[in-house]
C-alpha cells in the first residue's frame, strides 16, 4: 500500500479526488479522514496532519521553569527536545495505523521550509512503526491544488530535503531559546508578570522599532506655517474654475500678501502645455506585494489577507500564496488560465489581451519553488464570502492585468497671468485605460478642466484668496508599509511578518489602526535602544535570517547557525544587565503612563490637586493582596482621610482588553470611557463609561435585559412547544439554532461590574466601595 501524507484535511482530500479520478472513498480512523482507492498500481491512502506533529521544547527540569534572572544563561544553553503538540494524538495514532501497512511513503505536505519540517516530523512518526518505509520515501512538490500540478508533482516524485527541513527547525529553536531569555528577563526586570508579561522576541522588538521611531519623528515634528494664494476665473462656457498661484507655497505672509495685492483682472493665459504619458502594467503578486496591495487597495490588514488567501489555496481557487517569485514560469497555462476567466461576466473586460501574443510583465524577483500568486480556477467572485470575494477578484484583476496594455493619460497644464502674478491651473484626463480597465484600482478619477487658448482673457470672479496652513508630521505607518519595511530590512519571513504585527496588538505595544505605539511599546523600544541595541535594531535578526538561508543552501550546519545565535543571546542579556536598573526605570515608567485613563472630576471639584498643581488622575491599579486591578485616583493617600478615595471596579485585564477611548466621557463629562474586548475573540469591542449614572451605561444595562429577557421567553416557549409535542406525540419542529449576526450579537456581554457611583465632591465616603475598595493600595 502507498501512503501518502499532506499539511492539510483539505488537501488530502483534492489530491485523492485527482489521483483516483473521483474513486476515492472516506473513512475515519482515530476521527481522522483517511481518503482510499485502488487501481492498477493498488492501494494508496492519503492523511492530513493539520500542521506540525511536535514541537520544541525546553526539558521540564524546575531550573527551565522558574523565572530567575541568574537562571536565565542555563536556559539560552538548555538542550531542547521535541514533544508531541497537544491534540495530536489521533492523527500520530492514525499515521501509524496505516504506516505500519504501508510499503511505500510520499511526503505532500505544503512546498516551503515549514512544509518540508512538518514532512520531516510525519517520517519520524511513521519510521518509528515501520522503518522498512525509510528507503521508499518520495517527497510530492506542488504549488496549486490543481489537476495539471498534482499530476505533474506526483509523476516527477523529488526527495525530501533535509536542508529546508534544518532551516525551518534552526528557525523554531532560535525563536524559542531568545524570546523566552529575554521575554523573562525583561519582564523580570521591569516586573511585569502573570498576564502582564513583557514579550521580546527576536523579530518582534526590531519591528515594534519602526513604528516607534516613526512615533518620535512625528512628535518632534514642528509645525511651520505656510499660505497659499488662489483665484477663481471666470469661463465663457459657464464653468468657472480655480487656479493656484505659481507659488506653491509661500514661507513668508508679507510675500503672500504682496501676490495677492498684485493679482489683477482679467488674467490672460500665456500658455497651454499637454503632456502624455503612460504607466506600465504591474508586475505578478508575490505574498509581499499582494499583502501590500490586499492592505492598500482593500484595506485588509497584511495578517487576515494572507489567511483569506490561505483558504483560497486550500479551496484550489488560487496557487500557493507564500512565494517570492514574480516572474511566470513557463510551465503555467496562461492563455488557458486567462480564457476561463474572462469568460467570467466580471472580467470578460480583459477579453482583448488574447488577440496578441502574450507578453506578462515580470518583476525582479525569480523562485523556482513557487509561481508568482495566480488564480487557478475560474469563478464568479459573488459565489464567494464578504472579503473572501475580494481577495479572489484582487488577485484575478491583478493577474489579467500583467498581461495588460500601458495605461495613457494626459496633463494638461495652463499658466495664467493676472497683473504682477502667475497662477496656473492643471488637468489630468485618462486617454486609454490599458491595463486599468481590469485593474480598475489602479484608475484615478479624471480631473478635467475647460478648454483653454493662449491669449484668451479670463476675468477673476470675486477677489482672490489665502489659505493658511501648516507642515505636517509624516504620517504613521500603515501596516501595509510596515511589511514592506521588514522586508527591505529582512525582518521575518513572508509567512511570519504578518502574525509578528498582530503580536504587538495582542501585548499592547501598539494599539488602533495605522498601528500607534503605546507609552509602554515607546519606552521598551527607547530602552533596549538605549542599552541592547542589538534588540532594538534589523541588524542581528537580519543576519541570522541570512544564515538560515546559508542552511537551505548548505553552506552552514542547523547547529552551526543555532550555536552562533547562542552566542549573540548571551552577549545581548550581559548588555541587558549592565543597563539594569536605567531600563527598569523607563519601562516601568512607560506602562506607569498606560495605566492613567483621564482626570479625576472630583478632585477637579474639590480644588485637590498634585502638589505640583496638575490634576489627579485616575489610572489602573493592581491590588497587592488580591492581584485584582482597578481604578482609583492619585490624589489617594493611605493616611489622610480628605484625600480622594474615588475607585471603581473594572473589568479583569486577565480576561479583557482594556484600551483608553476618552479622557472624560463626552456624554456624562464625569469619568474616563474605555473600550473593552473579550481578550481573544473576534468582534467589536463596546464602550464603558466608568459613571454608572452615565446614560450610555443606563442604555446598556437596559438592553442587555432585553435581550435576557428575550432569552427567556424563547427557552419558555419552546419547553411549552416540547410539552405538546410530547402530549401529540409528534416530534417538537426544530427551532434554528443560527445565531443572529447583528452586530449586538457579536459584542460579547460586558462584564457584571457591580455599582459604580461617581460622588459628589465633599459628599465622602457615601457610596459603597468598589470590588477595590478594600484592597490594599501601593501608589
Ligand atoms: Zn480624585
Ligand atoms: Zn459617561
Amino acid at each position: 500500500m502507498r501512503l501518502i501524507i499532506t499539511e492539510k484535511n483539505n488537501s488530502a482530500q483534492k489530491i485523492a479526488e485527482i489521483l483516483s479520478n473521483g474513486a476515492a472513498t472516506e473513512k475515519k480512523s482515530f476521527t481522522v479522514p483517511v481518503f482510499r482507492w485502488e487501481d492498477a498500481d493498488g492501494e494508496t491512502a492519503v492523511i492530513g496532519t493539520g500542521g506540525h506533529f511536535v514541537g520544541r521544547e525546553f526539558p521540564q527540569e524546575k531550573e527551565y521553569k522558574q523565572w530567575k534572572l541568574d537562571l536565565i544563561p542555563g536556559l539560552i544553553d538548555a538542550p531542547l527536545e521535541t514533544g508531541p503538540i497537544d491534540g495530536k494524538k489521533n492523527v500520530i495514532k492514525a499515521v501509524q495505523k496505516e504506516a505500519k501497512k504501508a510499503d511505500s511513503l510520499v511526503i505532500g505536505t505544503d512546498f516551503d521550509r515549514e512544509g518540508e519540517l512538518i514532512g520531516l516530523e510525519a517520517l519520524e512518526v511513521c519510521l518509528d512503526v515501520n522503518p522498512d518505509l525509510e528507503p521508499t520515501l518520495k517527497r510530492a512538490r506542488y504549488s496549486a491544488l490543481t489537476q495539471e500540478e498534482i499530476e505533474a508533482a506526483f509523476a516527477h516524485l523529488d526527495l525530501l530535503s533535509y536542508p529546508l527541513a534544518h532551516a525551518a527547525g534552526a528557525r523554531q529553536d532560535i525563536d524559542l531559546f531568545w524570546g523566552a531569555a529575554f521575554s523573562r528577563a525583561v519582564s523580570l526586570i521591569a516586573k511585569a508578570y502573570g498576564a502582564n508579561f513583557l514579550s521580546v522576541g527576536r523579530v518582534q522588538s526590531p519591528t515594534l522599532g519602526l513604528i516607534v521611531e516613526r512615533e518620535l519623528e512625528r512628535r518632534a515634528h514642528v509645525a511651520k506655517p505656510f499660505w497659499e494664494l488662489f483665484a477663481k476665473f471666470e469661463h465663457p462656457t459657464g464653468h468657472s474654475f480655480e487656479a493656484h498661484h505659481a507659488t506653491d507655497k509661500f514661507w513668508d505672509k508679507a510675500e503672500a500678501d504682496a501676490a495677492l495685492k498684485g493679482t489683477v483682472s482679467p488674467g490672460v493665459v500665456k500658455s497651454v502645455t499637454s503632456r502624455k504619458s503612460s504607466s506600465k502594467p504591474p508586475t505578478p503578486y508575490n505574498t509581499n506585494s499582494f499583502q501590500v496591495d490586499a492592505s492598500s487597495r482593500l484595506g485588509i490588514t497584511p495578517k487576515r489577507a494572507m489567511d483569506l488567501a490561505q483558504d483560497l489555496y486550500d479551496d484550489g481557487f488560487i496557487s500557493y500564496p507564500r512565494t517570492d517569485n514574480t516572474i511566470y514560469p513557463d510551465s503555467l497555462p496562461l492563455e488557458k488560465t486567462i480564457r476561463s476567466l474572462v469568460k467570467i461576466k466580471d472580467f470578460a473586460a480583459a477579453a482583448p489581451i488574447l488577440e496578441k501574443p502574450l507578453h506578462p510583465t515580470q518583476g525582479k524577483k525569480f523562485d523556482a519553488a513557487h509561481p508568482p500568486i495566480y488564480p487557478t480556477h475560474a469563478l464568479y467572485p459573488s459565489a464567494l464570502e464578504g472579503p473572501k470575494a475580494r481577495v479572489y477578484e484582487l488577485i484575478v484583476r491583478r493577474f489579467l492585468a500583467t498581461f495588460g496594455e500601458p495605461m495613457v493619460t494626459e496633463s494638461t497644464r495652463a499658466d495664467i497671468e493676472a497683473g504682477s502674478e502667475t497662477y496656473f491651473v492643471r488637468g489630468k484626463v485618462v486617454l486609454d485605460p490599458g491595463y486599468a480597465g481590469i485593474y480598475t484600482y489602479a484608475r484615478s478619477a479624471d480631473e478635467e478642466i475647460p478648454a483653454l487658448e493662449e491669449g484668451q482673457q479670463l476675468a477673476i470672479e470675486g477677489a482672490p484668496w489665502l489659505v493658511d496652513k501648516e507642515t505636517q508630521p509624516p504620517a504613521r505607518l500603515s501596516e501595509a508599509k510596515l511589511v514592506q519595511l521588514m522586508d527591505e530590512q529582512g525582518l521575518g519571513t513572508k509567512a511570519t511578518r504578518p502574525d509578528i504585527i498582530q503580536k504587538l496588538y495582542n501585548r499592547r505595544y501598539v494599539r488602533n489602526h495605522p498601528p500607534e505605539p503605546t507609552a509602554t511599546g515607546i519606552a521598551m523600544y527607547e530602552a533596549f535602544k538605549e542599552y541592547v541595541p542589538d534588540m532594538a535594531t534589523s541588524e542581528m535578526t537580519a543576519s541570522l535570517e541570512g544564515e538560515m538561508d546559508e542552511i537551505a543552501d548548505e553552506k552552514m550546519t542547523k547547529d552551526e547557525v543555532v550555536d552562533d545565535s547562542r552566542k549573540l543571546v548571551h552577549k545581548t542579556f550581559k548588555d541587558l544587565l549592565e543597563g539594569e536598573e536605567a531600563l527598569s526605570k523607563m519601562i516601568w515608567e512607560g506602562m506607569d503612563q498606560d495605566r492613567i485613563l483621564g482626570p479625576c472630576i472630583v478632585c477637579k471639584e474639590a480644588g485637590r490637586t498634585k502638589p505640583d498643581g496638575s490634576p489627579n488622575m485616575l489610572r489602573i491599579i493592581r491590588a497587592k493582596k488580591s492581584g485584582k486591578s482597578f481604578v482609583g485616583c492619585s490624589g489617594w493617600e493611605a493616611d489622610n482621610p480628605d484625600s480622594c478615595d474615588q475607585t471603581f471596579p473594572m473589568p479583569q485585564p486577565n480576561f479583557y482588553e482594556v484600551t483608553p477611548f476618552e479622557e472624560n466621557c463626552s456624554v456624562c463629562h464625569r469619568t474616563p470611557r474605555v473600550f473593552v474586548k473579550t481578550r481573544g475573540r473576534a468582534g467589536r469591542p463596546w464602550k464603558l463609561c466608568f459613571n454608572d449614572d452615565c446614560p450610555t451605561m443606563v442604555e446598556m444595562r437596559e438592553k442587555k435585559a432585553e435581550r435576557l429577557a428575550a432569552q427567556e421567553a424563547k427557552k419558555k416557549a419552546e419547553a411549552l412547544d416540547a410539552e405538546e409535542a410530547k402530549k401529540s406525540g409528534k416530534k417538537p419542529a426544530k427551532k434554528s439554532s443560527k445565531k443572529t449576526s447583528t452586530v449586538a450579537a457579536k459584542i460579547a456581554n460586558p462584564p457584571d461590574l457591580g455599582t459604580r457611583r461617581v460622588k459628589k465632591a465633599g459628599a465622602r465616603g457615601a457610596g459603597k466601595p468598589g470590588a477595590g475598595g478594600s484592597a490594599k493600595r501601593k501608589g
